[in-house]
């Protein structure tokens, strides 16, 4: 399967977030100093730098996880936001996992059948009934996935979500987040430790230094496009 990406320069842009000045700090320590950001539906933003300056925390913030000290962030529809671990609630089967993304969770019965629905898109049907403990750790991350898209987000929050993942596994998490995206256009923010998956999946890598954006890089490459191998594992790639 071939799947084109469709570029942000050529869709009709619509804001995911817009953030301006957000401040925030832990007693004495600054830990984003004016952060402004715009992010738009259909663009995948990458977002590097080192251990401690404050990529979880701007995500947390977004994700309405906490709150910013100063400046401001708006944020369109229901940003979700997934973790390196899965954080899968073992008692519950996957798709009742799923269902707790769900802004209409309390319909257990409609939740379920539309996180079945999501679950199938990841590829996942198969194990919707499994315990999260018997998932392999690419199906433990796919659940959580669609547990973050089940809400249908603008913006979806990523934080350093493949980093656990053996090297084959991510790039078959790369192949299925790219698809995901081709279909249904939201806006991405990835935090990732690796710059070479940046590049490769990002519209834009920014690299957060001293609690502010010293880096703003547009990757002008050709979108990624996604294809399976003549064995069936699925890849990412330039091409
Ligand atoms: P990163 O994700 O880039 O590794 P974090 O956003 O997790 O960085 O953390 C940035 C800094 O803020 C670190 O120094 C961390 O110790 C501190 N920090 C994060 N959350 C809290 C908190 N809830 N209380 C106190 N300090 C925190
Ligand atoms: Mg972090």
């Amino acid at each position: 399967m071939t799947t084109t990406l469709p570029s942000a320069k050529n869709s009709t842009s619509a804001a995911a977030a817009r953030i301006t000045g957000l401040g925030k700090s832990f007693g004495d320590r600054v830990v984003l100093d004016g952060i402004d950001l715009n992010i738009e539906r259909g663009e995948v933003v990458a977002l590097v730098g080192r251990s401690g300056s404050g990529k979880s925390t701007l995500l947390r913030i977004l994700a309405g996880l906490a709150k910013a000290d100063s400046g401001r962030a708006a944020v369109d529809g229901h940003p979700t936001l997934a973790f390196q671990e899965p954080r899968l609630v073992p008692w519950l089967s996957v798709v009742r996992n799923v269902a707790l993304g769900s802004p209409g969770r309390r319909n257990r019965a409609a939740a379920e059948a539309k996180a079945r629905a999501v679950l199938a898109e990841v590829g996942l049907e198969d194990r919707a009934d499994s315990w999260p403990l018997t998932l392999s750790g690419g199906e433990a991350q796919r659940t959580a996935l669609a547990r973050a898209l089940i809400a249908e987000p603008t913006l979806l929050l990523l934080d350093e979500p493949f980093g656990a993942l053996d090297a084959l596994t991510r790039l078959s998490m790369h192949d299925l987040l790219l698809r995901l995206f081709a279909e249904r256009g939201f806006g991405v923010l990835l935090v990732t430790h690796d710059v070479a998956e940046a590049v490769t999946l990002a519209d834009r890598v920014l690299v957060l230094d001293a609690g502010r954006i010293v880096e703003d890089v547009v990757i002008d490459l050709p979108r990624p496009r996604a294809h399976s191998s003549p064995d069936g594992a699925v890849y990412a790639a330039r091409l």
